[in-house]
């Protein structure tokens, strides 16, 4: 290498440098600009009973409607806002926009099959003085019942902060607020701690799920927590299922609750009612068993 090359090599270092730190300004401004302009948006995922598929819950799933590069996924700016602390902003709109849906569809349809909003809280939102109070008056001001609320939390928010973090989820299921386990199975998960944590949900993270259909370790450890997680009262819902092949397997193994494409990507809020509408049962069936 030429000694010239390694020069323009430093100088294109410091630009590059230059440019990664002007755009986390720039987008440090844009996130704060999105909240108060309102460009985010929630898709809502099914979550389904895995014997008959029906709805039970959806979870809500953050969009930003970038002015000039369209819908953008959570991939492009959660940490970022994780980062620059905008994230705690977010996630108080996202609460209460979720939860002022959730009540109008039940009020809109008070057959619904639906049970529960899952609204994921990341931790730096969850650390926040007085999460558990802005949680009270999101419900008080949107007219939802603590019933109907499922915050995801991920394995890490509990194990730093115990304490803390500890009280909080207590205080949040005494009001009636469910929680579940998002990602499970990625973090430092010790099968242990599910014991010790004060939750009801755990969701099992895709990239267990991936590999049950071609890996029969895979399938036992899957197997195996899902018992245990039965045997500690927690529900688990699979997240992530893409085939048919591995939603039989999971309902074989007891696994009640699913997620994923195959079932139904994150959609619109309107696409959700529809959905959801409890279907009667079909006449033929009904002469059946008179
Ligand atoms: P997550 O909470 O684990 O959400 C599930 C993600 O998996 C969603 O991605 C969903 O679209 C995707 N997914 C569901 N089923 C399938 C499937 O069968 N195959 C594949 N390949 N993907 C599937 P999404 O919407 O891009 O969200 C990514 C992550 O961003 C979420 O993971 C969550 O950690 C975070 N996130 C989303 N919304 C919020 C929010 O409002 N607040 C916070 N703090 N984080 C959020
Ligand atoms: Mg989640
Ligand atoms: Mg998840
Ligand atoms: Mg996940």
């Amino acid at each position: 290498l030429a000694k010239g090359n390694g020069k323009s090599g430093w100088r294109r270092y410091q630009s590059d440098l230059h440019t990664a730190m002007v755009q986390r300004l720039e987008m440090r401004t844009a996130l704060h600009e999105a909240i108060e302009e309102e460009q985010f948006v929630l898709q809502y995922q099914p979550i389904v009973e895995l014997a008959d598929q029906r709805i039970t819950g959806v979870e809500a799933l953050v969009r930003w409607q970038h002015p000039s590069r369209g819908l953008l996924g959570p991939f492009f700016f959660v940490e970022a806002a994780e980062e620059s602390g905008a994230i705690v902003g977010i996630g108080s709109w996202v609460l209460r926009e979720a939860l002022r849906q959730f009540a109008r569809w039940r009020a809109e349809n008070p057959e619904t099959t639906l049970r529960y909003v899952s609204v994921n809280v990341s931790a730096r939102q969850f650390r926040t003085a007085d999460f558990a109070d802005q949680v009270r008056r999101a419900l008080t001001d949107t007219g939802a019942r603590a019933q109907w609320l499922l915050l995801e939390i991920t394995e890490s928010l509990v194990l730093r902060d115990a304490e803390k973090v500890l009280a909080d989820l207590e205080e949040l299921r005494a009001m009636g607020v469910r929680i579940a386990i998002d990602d499970f199975g990625t973090g430092y998960s010790s099968l242990s701690y599910l014991r010790q944590m004060p939750v009801d949900v755990v969701k099992l993270d895709k990239s267990f799920i991936d590999d049950i259909l071609t890996s029969r370790q895979q399938h036992a450890l899957v197997d195996a927590i899902v018992t245990l997680s039965h045997n500690l009262d927690l529900a688990v819902v699979a997240e992530g299922i893409e085939e048919v092949g591995q939603r039989a397997a999971l309902d074989a193994m007891g696994c009640r609750y699913g997620q994923g494409y195959h079932f139904a990507k994150p959609l619109w809020p309107a696409d959700i009612p529809e959905l959801t509408v409890a279907v009667e049962e079909p006449t033929v069936r009904r002469q059946a068993t008179v």
